[in-house]
């Protein structure tokens, strides 16, 4: 079966200080249907806001945000964990960091894992281990770990489920008359050294560690695709039916 790696951004998991039970539900659906033509696997953000629904510390503080994060993400996983139990899909918490992925012997470790989960039938959830972490030995973002995840992986996609519907000429919360681009092959430079533009508390790195992500997929010959993660429409489209309505495909291929 084909493999793709799906990852989930911290706004559509977390509503009001409060996990988004109900999108969060509508998520999990969506990979029990996914998982009947593709190998699933989930990079989800969420720990840092799943957090903060128990103990409000200041995520601004270094180690509170620590903190929040080993709180988090135990409450992040048995969310999930309830969820796919409905439907009867055993999952797995898999914590990386950038060190993961830094040498073959590493990269070969991590594809053994991730083989031997898939072929147990268990749904991988990868986030990223910032709690006893430095910041030179992670990513900083699940975009761009959960573009390494695809690769490493063998992924024939990358899928980022975020707050818009895709990459647009300037930002869509900002101005009305942008325009979603449906395809990219090519990232101008300059777009990835633009500051961060995240939208909601918890996120981090906003469209520039998304297009990041794009152009390190794109460096390796291999797709991504932007779109909403809050209405599952055009992802469902492109994923289960092959049509391409909304959201931004980055790829090598013009077709
Ligand atoms: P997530 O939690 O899904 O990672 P982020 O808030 O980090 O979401 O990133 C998405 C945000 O990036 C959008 O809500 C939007 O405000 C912002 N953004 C800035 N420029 C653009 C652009 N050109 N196209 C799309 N989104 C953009």
């Amino acid at each position: 079966m084909k493999r793709i790696t799906l990852k989930v951004g911290s706004g559509v998991l977390t509503e009001n200080n409060a996990v988004a039970k109900q999108r969060m539900l509508n998520l999990v659906s969506f990979i029990v249907k996914l998982k009947e033509f593709y190998d699933v696997i989930l990079v989800s953000s969420g720990a840092v806001s799943s957090g903060y629904t128990a103990l409000k510390l200041d995520r601004k503080k270094h180690i509170s945000k620590k903190v929040l994060a080993a709180v988090g993400q135990p409450i992040l996983m048995s969310n999930y964990k309830a969820l796919f139990d409905i439907y009867d899909v055993d999952t797995s918490q898999v914590l990386m960091t950038e060190e993961d992925f830094d040498s073959l012997a590493h990269i070969e470790i991590f594809r053994q894992i991730i083989d031997s989960q898939i072929e147990h039938e268990i749904l991988p959830i990868v986030n990223e281990n910032d709690i006893t972490t430095i910041s030179e030995q992670v990513f900083g973002d699940n975009d761009q770990l959960s573009a390494h995840v695809a690769h490493h992986s063998g992924s024939e996609i990358l899928v980022i489920l975020s707050d818009i519907d895709g990459y647009y000429d300037k930002n869509p919360n900002e101005h009305d008359d942008a325009v979603l681009f449906k395809l990219v092959t090519e990232i101008p430079p300059s777009e990835l050294k633009k500051p961060d533009t995240s939208t909601h508390e918890f996120a981090t790195g906003g469209i520039v560690t998304k297009l990041k992500a794009a152009q390190f997929m794109l460096d390796q010959g291999r797709d991504m695709f932007l779109c909403n993660g809050y209405d599952l429409t055009s992802a469902e489209e492109f994923l289960l039916q092959g049509r391409h309505n909304k959201g931004t495909l980055f790829s090598c291929s013009n077709s």
